[in-house]
């Protein structure tokens, strides 16, 4: 979906990329065991405004590596 700009459910190519600016992500963000080093992982969204499908991404790759670092 984040590649392809189609709903993996439904086909839509109607795809809306969704960034985490910090004030609507209350809920849907990655802690890290260690918070105050490495504080919130921001997650994209991409949503199908056909069906409403959702897929979460991180498209930072150094926070991946951080997740990588912290959940092996
Ligand atoms: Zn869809």
């Amino acid at each position: 979906m984040k590649n392809t700009h189609i709903c993996p459910k439904c086909g839509s190519h109607e795809i809306v990329r969704v960034p985490d600016n910090g004030r609507y992500s209350s809920g849907n963000n990655i802690y890290t065991s260690t918070v105050t080093l490495f504080g919130k992982i921001p997650v994209i969204r991409y949503v199908c405004t056909s069906c409403g499908y959702v897929e979460n991404w991180v498209e930072n790759s150094s926070e991946l590596r951080k997740i990588q670092e912290n959940f092996r």
